[in-house]
Parts: structure tokens; sequence; C-alpha cells
């Protein structure tokens, strides 16, 4: 992947990117992941999470070291927001940095870490002053390995069962100074503006498990004959397919409008929120459908229709849980009606 620029679509050339847009990265991650949902998601975090923030934030000298190595597949990097204390309150976080001298000194633990086992450096965030709250944290770039920083188990998942999950745990993690993404107090703007692109990810992902569930089930209802005829030919099965297929296109025009308005540099927030909200609710009514659809061959790990379900499941939940994109939307909305 990383020789095809797959696991940098939108960075510049100048930083061996592919120099590419989130359209393009869209369609690609919603293809790669209709084969496989685990490799999906480890393009878009280092995509989207890791280099997206150091892109947009990082200063020339920083885009150069963490960047360039992390666009050939040599290395990946991860983005370490969420604390076992806190998920979806991320202005919550209890990871603190103490500037000591010429360094910062971290401590505290991150969790669900997806790459955290593969990544060669993260993307983390921490207080750097408890009494501003989410205006005290601030992000930094972190090598891997590095001595004060472990890792936790392997978690063991429902789906995308080939990527890793895992905590972070800092302790008297010490990195150069230098090593602070953007201002002190600007993680917090940093996390959100990161996420509202990794959105297009997830949704994008989401559309992949989609597709792939809906491939599955036309494949297995054209062959598979009941009362005398293959079951496509009941209306029963024919109306469930084209529910699917229109939830499937609907939630795909919404990701592609929010791609697109990101590369016009346009405000993209609530559009990523919709796209993401919609593309993970469609995966899983469709996989959940794709199974009724092949029957007990639906149940069993002998059909992908199976993994479709358990994959789907998880884009409900990360990059913002579905209410969480439903406070984001109704929030813009209620701002825009408000004037
Ligand atoms: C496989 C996997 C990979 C992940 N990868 C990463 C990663 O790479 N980096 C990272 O930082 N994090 C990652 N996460 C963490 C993920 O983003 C969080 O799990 C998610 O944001 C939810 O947080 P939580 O688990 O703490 O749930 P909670 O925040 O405790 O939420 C529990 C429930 O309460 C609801 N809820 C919470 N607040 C509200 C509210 N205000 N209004 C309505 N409902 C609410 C939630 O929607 C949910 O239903 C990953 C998680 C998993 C499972």
């Amino acid at each position: 992947m990383g020789a095809l620029g797959l696991l940098a679509m939108d960075v510049p050339e100048k930083y061996k990117g592919a120099g590419l847009d989130y359209l393009a990265y869209s369609i690609a991650v919603e293809e790669i992941s209709r084969g496989c949902a685990s490799t999906g998601v480890i393009v878009s975090v280092n995509n989207s999470l890791y280099l997206g923030p150091i892109l947009k934030f990082g200063s020339e000298e920083q885009k150069h070291q963490w960047i360039a190595p992390f666009t050939s597949g040599e290395k990946i990097g991860c983005f370490a927001l969420s604390e076992p204390g806190n998920g979806s309150d991320a202005g919550a976080a209890s990871t603190v940095a103490r500037l000591d001298g010429d360094e910062w000194v971290l401590n505290g633990t991150k969790a669900w870490i997806t790459n955290a086992w593969d990544a060669s450096a993260t993307v983390v965030f921490a207080t750097t002053d408890k009494s501003l709250k989410h205006k005290g944290i601030s992000a930094f770039l972190v090598p891997m390995p590095t001595a004060g920083l472990s890792l936790g188990k392997k978690e063991d998942k429902l789906g995308i069962r080939a990527s890793s999950t895992a905590n972070l745990i800092f302790e008297d993690c010490r990195i150069p100074k230098g090593n602070l993404l953007g201002q002190p107090g600007m993680g917090f703007k940093i996390a959100m503006q990161t996420l509202d692109g990794g959105r297009i990810g997830i949704a994008s992902q989401a559309l992949g498990i989609a597709q792939a569930a809906l491939d599955c089930a036309v494949d297995y209802a054209e062959k598979r004959m009941a009362f005398g005829s293959p079951i496509t030919k009941l209306q029963a099965v024919q109306f469930k397919l084209a529910d699917m297929a229109v939830a499937l296109e609907g939630a795909r025009l919404l990701t592609w409008r929010a791609a697109m308005l990101k590369d016009n540099g346009k405000p993209f927030t609530k559009e990523a929120a919709m796209a993401k909200l919609a593309a993970s609710e469609a995966a899983t009514a469709i996989a959940h459908q794709a199974i009724q659809i092949l029957g007990g061959m639906g149940y069993v790990t002998e059909m992908p229709a199976e993994r479709h379900y358990r994959d789907a499941r998880i884009t409900e939940i990360y990059e913002g849980t579905s209410e969480i994109q439903r406070l984001v939307i109704a929030g813009q909305l209620l701002k825009a009606y408000r004037g």
C-alpha cells in the first residue's frame, strides 16, 4: 500500500505523499475496506489521524521528520486521545505533560489506540494546564518505542480483529520540548479538527463493509434456490436488497459531499458527522440484512457475512459514537438557524 501511495493520500509530494485529495482517499478506503475492514482502519488512522494533524499544525521541520518516513509503509503512526476514564468526553483528559528544562514529561494512560502495537510514533494529547480544562490540553509527537512508554495487552475484539488496539501507558516518559505540536493549549482544537477528517475515513470504511455485505447477499441470493427458484425472485428479498442499496448510496453521497467540501476548503464538520452517522448505521443495518438473506449460512464463518456484521459494529463507536455525531449535527444545525 505504501508503494501505491495509499498510506499518505492527501499528503503533498514534497513530503513524499501521493498528492491526491480526500475524495480519492474516501474511495480508496471504501475499496480497501470492502476487502478487509481491518486494513481499512489501519490506512485511515495513518492518513487522517496521524499524518492529518501534523500536516495541518506541524512546523516545516516537524513535517519533514514525522511525515515522510510514514508515507511508504515502512512506518505507521497512531493517535492517542481516548483514556480509560473518558472517550466521548475527550476534554476531560487526565494524562498530563509537565515541562522540565528542555523536555516534556508525560504521565497517564491512553486507551483503545488503533495501530498501537505496530506504530513507530503517536500524536498524543495531554493536559499542560488543568485549570483551563479542555483549553489546557496540548498535542505532542512521541516516537515509539521510547523509554517511559509501554503498551497494554492487545484487545480481543468483536471485529476488525487484524487491527491492533491497545493502551499506551506513559510513566515519566520524556520527549524533547520541540515535540509539541502547535501551541500549548491547542490540543483539543487539533483533536476535534483531526476527527472531522477522520470521520470521512470511518464513513468510507463503513461504506466498504456495507458494499461487501450487499455483494455477498446478492451473490448468494442469486444462487440459492427455495420453492423452485432463486430467492432473488422473492419480493421479500428484493425489498431488502432495494433498501440496502438506497441506504448505501445515500451514505456514499453524504461521504463524498463531506470529502469535496474539505477538498474545497469549506467547513465540513456537520457534513462529516452526517456522513459517519449515515454510513455506520447503514453498514450495521445492511450487514444485519445480509445475514438474514443468507439464512443459516449467514451465521457461520464459512461465508463472510458474519465478519461484515462484526466489523460494521465498530463504525458506530470509534471517532465519536453515533450519539456524539447527532450532538455535533444538532449543534451545527441550531447554530445555523440561530444565525
Ligand atoms: C476498536 C477501537 C479502536 C479505537 N481506536 C482509537 C484510537 O485510535 N484513538 C483513540 O483516541 N481512541 C480510539 N478508540 C476509542 C473510541 O473513540 C471511544 O471508545 C469512543 O469515542 C467512545 O468512548 P467510550 O468508549 O469512553 O464510551 P463513553 O464515552 O463512555 O460512552 C458510553 C455511551 O454513552 C454515550 N454517551 C456519552 N456521552 C454522551 C453524550 N454527551 N450524549 C449522549 N450519549 C453520550 C455514548 O454514545 C455511548 O453510547 C477506539 C475504540 C475502539 C473500540
